[in-house]
C-alpha cells in the first residue's frame, strides 16, 4: 500500500520503498500513457498488486503503477465457461462478479486479498493433488509492452507464450486483462480437527490423494496435527454454513485474535510457546461446515507474519517433512506459528513452482516481530537438498544460478523477457536477482 508521503510498504512489512511517481491508471488507455512515459524518461516501470507478497518482487523504485481501479468483469464466455477480467480485480470481488453466470474458480488460496495480475503472477496456489495454482487456470491475458504497444496471448493469439505469461513475475509487462478458465459453481463440505501429527504423516499419500482438497498445519513443539478436508458438492447439495457468529468466534476471536495474543505472549516469554502452541492447536480447529466454494477455501488473516515457503516433488513430501519437524524442534529455537502443507497438481506455466510435477508445499512462518534468519535458512537448506521451488512471492535466497537449474524452461522465459523487455523497463532488484541483469 502507498502510504502519504509517497512510501510503499508491503502487507509484511518486509519491503518498504519510495517511488519516484505514483499512478493510479483506471483505464488500458492510461496504462500505456504511464509505460510510454516512463520509457521516455528511461525510469523503470511496475505495476502493484495488493503487495502480499514477501519478496520484494512488486518494489517499485521508478513508477509505480496502482491498478486498483482497474477493476471489474469485462466479459464472460458462456459456453465455454470463461471470464475476462480487468488485471487490479481484487479476488475477493470475484465471486460477486461470477454469481449471476453460475460459475466459479476451481481453486483458490488461503486468503483472497490479492489482485489476479499479483496473484497469477507469483505462481499463487491453493491445495489439492488435482487441482492446478491459480495461474494454471489462465487462458488468455493482454498485457502492455515495453513500448506500451498491447500484446494478447490466447488459444488464438500467440498461444505458445501462455504458459510463460500466466506466471510472469511482473517481468514482461504489465497485464492489464486476465482470462480464466472457470467451472461451475460449487459447494465444500469443509473438516478440520486436531490430530496425531505422525498418524496424519503416515497416511499422508492416501488423504492427498483420497481428499479433493488436503492439507494439515502442524504446531512446532507439539504433536498435533490441524487437518483440513475439503470435498467438493455440486452446486445444487445442501448446505451447512457456519453461521456470522461462529464464523466470528472462529476467525476473529480464536484463529486471529487468540493467535494475536499466543505471539505476543511469545514475544514476551518464549519458555511458554510450546505450551500455548498445543493450546493453540486444540482450540483452533474442530469443526465441520460446507459452504459456497470461496466461502470455504478463503479465510482472514489478521495476525502479521513472515513466510517461506517451497514446493518440493511430492514424493519427497513426508520425509521433507519430518526433516523439518526435527530441525524445529532441536535447536532451541520457540515458534509461535505453525508450519502449513498443502500439494498441487503438475502444471506446465514454465515459472510454476508445480511445473512439470505433482508437488508437495511446505510452508514456514513466523510472527512479524520475531526474528525469522536462523530457522528460514535452516528449512531452506532441507528443503533446497531435496529439489524445492521457492514460491516468488515469499522469502527465500536462491539466485538466478541456482534457480535455473529447478526450472527446465527457465532460459526460455529469459529469452521471451529479453525479446519483449529488453532494456528491463519492468526490472527491479528483486528481478535482478531471481532472473539476472
Ligand atoms: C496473508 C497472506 C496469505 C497468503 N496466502 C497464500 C496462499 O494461500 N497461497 C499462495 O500461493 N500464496 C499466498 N500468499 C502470497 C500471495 O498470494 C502472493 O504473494 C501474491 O502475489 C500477492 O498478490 P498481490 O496482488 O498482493 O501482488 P503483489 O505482491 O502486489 O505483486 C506480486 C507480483 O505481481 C506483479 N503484478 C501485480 N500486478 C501486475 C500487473 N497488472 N501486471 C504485471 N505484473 C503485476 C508485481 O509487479 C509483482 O511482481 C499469501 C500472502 C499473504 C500476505
Amino acid at each position: 500500500m502507498t502510504r502519504p508521503g509517497g512510501t510503499w510498504q508491503n502487507w509484511a512489512r518486509t519491503e518498504k520503498v519510495r517511488p519516484q511517481v505514483v499512478e493510479y491508471p483506471t483505464t488500458v488507455e492510461a496504462v500505456r500513457r504511464s509505460v510510454r512515459s516512463a520509457a521516455a524518461r528511461g525510469r523503470a516501470v511496475k505495476a502493484v498488486g495488493a503487495g502480499h507478497s514477501f519478496t520484494g518482487i512488486a518494489a517499485a523504485p521508478g513508477t509505480l503503477l496502482d491498478l486498483t481501479e482497474l477493476s471489474g468483469l469485462i466479459s464472460v464466455d458462456r459456453e465455454r465457461r470463461r471470464v475476462r477480467l480487468l488485471a487490479g480485480t481484487r479476488l475477493h470481488r470475484i465471486p460477486a462478479l461470477l454469481a449471476p453466470y453460475a460459475l466459479a474458480m476451481p481453486n483458490l488460496g488461503d486468503i483472497d486479498r490479492q489482485s489476479i495480475a499479483g496473484a497469477i503472477s507469483t505462481g499463487t496456489h491453493g491445495t489439492g493433488l488435482r487441482f492446478g495454482g491459480i495461474s494454471a487456470q489462465v487462458v488468455g491475458a493482454t498485457l502492455v509492452t515495453a513500448d506500451g504497444d498491447l500484446l494478447t496471448v490466447d488459444d488464438d493469439h500467440e498461444p505458445d507464450l501462455l504458459p510463460a505469461v500466466a506466471v510472469g513475475l511482473g517481468a514482461l509487462g504489465i497485464l492489464v486483462d486476465v482470462t480464466l478458465q472457470c467451472v461451475p459453481s460449487f459447494g465444500l463440505h469443509a473438516r478440520e480437527r486436531p490430530e496425531d501429527f505422525d498418524t496424519v504423516l503416515d497416511d499422508l499419500d492416501a488423504r492427498m490423494h483420497e481428499s479433493d482438497h488436503f492439507e494439515f498445519y502442524w504446531f512446532p513443539h507439539t504433536d498435533v496435527a490441524l487437518t483440513k478436508t475439503n470435498t467438493r458438492l455440486s452446486a445444487d447439495a445442501p448446505i451447512g454454513p457456519l453461521s456470522p457468529a461462529a464464523r466470528l468466534i472462529d476467525e476473529r476471536i480464536i484463529g486471529n485474535g487468540v493467535h494475536q495474543l499466543v505471539c505476543s505472549a511469545g514475544r514476551a516469554a518464549p519458555p511458554l510457546i510450546p505450551a500455548i502452541n498445543r493450546l493453540s492447536a486444540r482450540v483452533w480447529g474442530d469443526r465441520e461446515f460446507s459452504d459456497a466454494s470461496h466461502r470455504v477455501f478463503a479465510t482472514s488473516r489478521s495476525v502479521r507474519f513472515r513466510e517461506m515457503e517451497y514446493a518440493v516433488p511430492v514424493e519427497e513430501l513426508a520425509a521433507a517433512v519430518r526433516e523439518v519437524r526435527d530441525i524445529a524442534d532441536s535447536r532451541g529455537w520457540r515458534i509461535e506459528f505453525p508450519i502449513e502443507v498443502r500439494v498441487a497438481a503438475a502444471d506446465d506455466r514454465w515459472l510454476s513452482t508445480a511445473y512439470g510435477r505433482e508437488s508437495g508445499y511446505i510452508a514456514v512462518h513466523r510472527y512479524w516481530r520475531a526474528d525469522d534468519r536462523s530457522y528460514f535458512d535452516a528449512v531452506e537448506e532441507v528443503l533446497r537438498a531435496r529439489g524445492g521451488r521457492p514460491h516468488w512471492g515469499k522469502l527465500h535466497t536462491l539466485d538466478a544460478g541456482e534457480l535455473r537449474a529447478r526450472y527446465p524452461r527457465f532460459d526460455d522465459f529469459l529469452a521471451l523477457r529479453e525479446r519483449l523487455d529488453p532494456a528491463r523497463m519492468f526490472r527491479n532488484p528483486y528481478l535482478d536477482r531471481v532472473l539476472g541483469a
